[in-house]
């Protein structure tokens, strides 16, 4: 394999023909193709995973309840 190098994944099934240890992994694109029937496709870990990365920003609980309290009398504290 002198352009492409190319992994074979181990216990890997083709969904198109359903053969084992056939699809190989494109070192370069990271496109997935089957040897077998020859099936391709295309980066499959590609697509942003949906963390929620809100989570980590996220205060404890503890600290929302004064928060809301804050929130409720801000409108009334208009100085008008
Ligand atoms: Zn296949």
């Amino acid at each position: 394999m002198p352009a492409h190098r190319r992994r074979f994944i181990a216990g890997a099934v083709c969904p198109r023909c359903s053969e084992m240890d056939t699809i190989v992994v494109d070192a370069d694109t990271d496109e997935r193709e089957c040897v077998a029937c020859g099936f391709s496709e295309a980066r499959p870990t590609d697509a942003p995973r949906q963390e929620p990365r809100t989570r980590v920003n996220r205060p404890a609980r503890r600290s929302d309840a004064p928060e809301e309290a804050v929130r409720l009398l801000d409108p009334a504290k208009k100085p008008d």
